[in-house]
């Protein structure tokens, strides 16, 4: 968590958005930061959805949409973000202390929901990089428990300063007292670095391929297989399109809010 220096920074009132204040920041890296805010009355939303969060710009707020890390049940709403130098808001949005304002959208939206979701045995969840945030939304939601016998979150990033929220995973989120005993029966953290040495150093499709993905504890076919498997992916526009066509080719038809399926997608960033 960061000190606070300087007071907090107030922004203007807006038609569109609404204003929240920032309860807590903690930076993982040069790369990543996560930050939450206060939860207003009005904002109801689905664990997995994502909002648009803001700062004032030249003439109106400047936007960027974010998936929501925490839970639809809690009391503040946590964000995971990537800091780009040059980038128009998280340039500024790094800078952010506890008791700032930012802008908040006013209706989260979706598909990394399981309404999306036709009834499954085992829940993938695949990440790159931010990817990983709706899915901390998703594991920390008891409702996903009571859905899935099985919750396997893969998650892919290039250096080991990149996996944020790893001793929470790696422990099983044995310290949520909500969900923490479900997790240790159900969930299988399995986190990949592909650019510095890590237990597991391969890109996701080479851990399905190779079958550690679905190493003991998991139960089940060592394949993914869409009688019992449902998927989520939310990443790289690469790591999407080349998922999207395997799960495909393998028979698992892409699920929606109005259709649910066998996957559902969703990308981390545009680019
Ligand atoms: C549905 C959706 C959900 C999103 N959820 C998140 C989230 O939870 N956390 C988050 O950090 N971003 C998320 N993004 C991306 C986010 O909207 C912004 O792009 C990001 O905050 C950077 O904003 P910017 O104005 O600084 O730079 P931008 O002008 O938006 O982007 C500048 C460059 O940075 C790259 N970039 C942007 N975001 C990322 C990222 N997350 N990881 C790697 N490279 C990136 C872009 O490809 C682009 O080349 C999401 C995007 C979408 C469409």
């Amino acid at each position: 968590m960061t000190v606070t220096t300087r007071p907090p920074v107030l922004i203007p009132d807006n038609v569109a958005f609404m204003s929240a204040a920032v309860t807590w920041v903690r930076h993982w890296n040069e790369h990543l930061f996560s930050f939450a805010i206060e939860r207003p009355a009005s904002v109801r939303f689905r664990s997995g959805e994502f909002v648009m969060i803001g700062l004032p710009g030249d003439t109106k707020p400047l936007m960027r949409a974010y998936s929501i890390a925490s839970p639809a049940y809690a009391d503040e709403l946590e964000f995971l973000s990537i800091k780009v130098a040059d980038g128009p808001l998280t340039s500024r949005l790094q800078q952010i202390q506890t008791g700032d304002q930012v802008y908040l959208g006013k209706k989260p939206t979706g598909t990394l929901v399981c309404d999306a979701l036709l009834p499954g045995s085992r829940l993938f969840l695949l990440a790159t990089g931010t990817g990983l945030a709706p899915f901390l939304s998703l594991l920390r939601d008891p409702d996903v428990y009571a859905r899935f016998d099985q919750i396997v979150l893969v998650h892919s990033v290039r250096r080991v300063s990149d996996l944020a929220y790893y001793e929470e995973l790696e422990s099983q989120l044995a310290e949520d007292p909500l969900i923490a005993d479900e997790a240790k029966a159900q969930f299988v953290y399995v986190p990949t670095v592909t650019q510095e040495q890590f237990r597991n150093h391969k890109r996701i499709g080479a851990l399905i391929d190779d079958g550690t993905v679905f190493a003991a504890p998991l139960k089940g076919p060592a394949k993914l297989d869409p009688a019992t498997d449902r998927v989520m992916l939310c990443g790289s526009n690469a790591m999407i399109r080349d998922f999207a066509e395997l799960l495909e080719a393998t028979g698992f038809t892409e699920g929606s809010n109005a259709n649910p399926g066998d996957f559902v997608i969703e990308r981390a960033f545009v680019g």
